[in-house]
């Protein structure tokens, strides 16, 4: 284990602003707003690296995990047994499997998604639940409640994770945008409702126009505290460093590629669907702390703000969000952008704070030429089209005999793109196409979705039974949205309080 290991955590706009692990994790944003880091970032020895290759998954993400958790908050066992719960629900021993669909020297591709809900988030989130519902005693009066918006994948995995919890102090309170999750998605969420601890929304709007009203309940210090919310959405630090642990896995596994070894390579490049950008910042703590990682490669669809922050410092928010084939990273304010610029500018907190205060504020910034290029010293990225995502799943689909998903095809193009070819790269492939029925269909037509759901498709992943939500926020008269969200934070007030206390 790394000598040095996080005794607490801190804003990323004020070192005066600390905090234990357990009340990063149950509450999510920084009182000032900024986003939670460790104090320090542990780094593991070369030696270090190397005993940790032969570990079991599990095994391995308690020697990741360690250093990051204060043993004064949560002892060896305990950790351990958290561990083993979260991810008791995975359908794959080795949690995560690599795949080379190109056997002829293509890239590899690291398959996220053999959780409970098909999807990577299940890495962040089974754990996340799993830490929250250790410091939220069942017997007793304190409880707690989960506030989470998402996209389509966020919600299933977050809900999957309240429920195997079971832990009657422990709630959660979900929100997704109408018409704009796959049906699949829908039920995974909606099929959970006879459980008294869920609550699910469905509201008319745009992927993120609830950010807006559950920051400004997570604003609102009384009702925190009276109603235990915890937001679990990738701002809480919670998920980014879960989420490391698969990074480790996958590099390790691909350095024994045969060809890998053959050519002596020792470090590994990784290109990641981004969205929210917390998948991102996982990637990157791996990197600090050691892992043998060369460059990461952010892939975005036509929502593009980080696309082009990468490549000439253009962070202004996106004006519209876009409708995409791979809507589980259309975006128009990636928050954990904040935790990688605080890395890359060496923790310079007012930088940090007048960058994102700019995104949020007034939608536009302009980070400095000269900060670019130490972005890039690192960090690269390319934005892919609806039109580049179809050829890919059928490039994948004809030539290899592969269905990558939508969000995957994002990855693998980009790599494309970057001209980063063979073994030496990792695609993470961040979702089944089973949860992408639509998508796929679009891509490959019928008979496509018909093959892949006979012959690939997992029988387990084809048993998600119906449900419907009654709690549906419908926009303000004359549809404005700040009318709107100001309505929807007011009803979810009443909502919590009525069904969970
Ligand atoms: C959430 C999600 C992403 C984006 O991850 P971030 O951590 O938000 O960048 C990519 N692919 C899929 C399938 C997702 O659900």
């Amino acid at each position: 284990m790394p000598s040095d290991t996080v005794t607490h955590y801190k804003s990323t706009r004020s070192s005066s602003i600390t905090s234990t692990f357990s009340s990063a994790l149950t509450s999510g944003y920084a009182p000032d707003g900024g986003l939670f880091v460790p104090n320090l970032i542990p780094r593991f020895s070369e030696v270090e690296l190397e005993g940790m290759k032969g570990l079991q998954f599990d095994d391995l993400a308690y020697a990741v995990l360690r250093p990051f958790v204060p043993a004064s908050e949560i002892p060896d066992d305990d950790l351990k047994g958290i561990i083993a719960s979260a991810f008791s629900l995975f359908h794959s021993t080795d949690r995560v499997e690599l795949s080379q669909p190109d056997a002829s020297g293509g890239n590899l591709v690291s398959e996220l998604f053999h959780g409970p809900t098909f999807c990577f988030k299940d890495f962040g989130l089974q754990l996340l639940t799993g830490f929250i519902s250790y410091f939220t005693p069942s017997q007793g009066e304190e409880k707690r409640t989960l506030i989470l918006s998402t996209t389509g994948d966020t919600g299933p995995a977050a809900l999957a994770g309240v429920k195997h919890c079971a832990n009657p102090n422990l709630n959660a309170m979900c929100f997704y945008p109408a018409g704009q999750i796959s049906d699949f998605q829908r039920r995974q969420m909606t099929s959970l409702l006879a459980s008294p601890n869920i609550v699910v929304v469905e509201f008319e709007g745009s992927g993120d126009d609830m950010d807006a009203p559950i920051k400004s309940l997570q604003s609102d210090a009384a009702f925190m505290q009276k109603t235990g919310l915890a937001g679990v959405n990738s701002y809480n630090i919670g998920r980014p460093l879960a989420q490391m642990v698969h990074y480790f896995w996958t590099v390790f596994r691909a350095l024994e590629n045969p060809t890998n070894k053959e050519k002596n390579v020792s470090k590994i490049n990784i290109v990641i669907p981004t969205g929210a950008m917390g998948n991102i910042t996982a990637c990157y703590l791996s990197k600090l702390s050691g892992l043998q990682i060369r460059h990461i490669s952010a892939a975005t669809n036509v929502n593009d703000v980080t696309f082009r922050t990468f490549n000439n410092g253009d962070l202004s928010r996106n004006p519209v969000m876009h409708m995409t084939l791979s809507d589980a990273i259309n975006i128009q304010v990636p928050y954990n952008m904040e935790r990688i610029l605080y890395y890359k500018s060496g923790g310079d907190e007012d930088r940090v704070k007048g960058w994102m205060e700019g995104v949020y504020n007034d939608g536009k910034v302009v980070v400095e030429e000269a900060f670019v290029k130490i972005i890039q010293e690192e960090f690269k990225s390319e934005r892919v089209t609806d039109e580049e995502l179809k050829e890919t799943m059928k490039k994948y689909k004809i030539e290899f005999g592969y269905y990558a998903d939508p969000h995957t095809c994002v990855a693998i193009k980009c790599a494309e793109k970057l001209g980063w070819e063979g073994p030496d790269t990792v695609i993470m492939s961040t979702a089944s196409p089973c949860k992408f029925k639509e998508s796929v269909v679009t891509c490959l037509g019928e008979e496509g979705w018909k093959d892949y759901y006979e012959n690939v498709c997992p029988e387990y992943a084809k048993e998600v039974p119906a449900g419907e939500t009654e709690d549906k926020f419908a926009k303000a008269e004359g549809g404005d949205l700040e009318q709107s969200q100001k309505a929807w934070e007011k009803r979810t007030r009443e909502i919590i309080v009525e069904r969970f206390f």
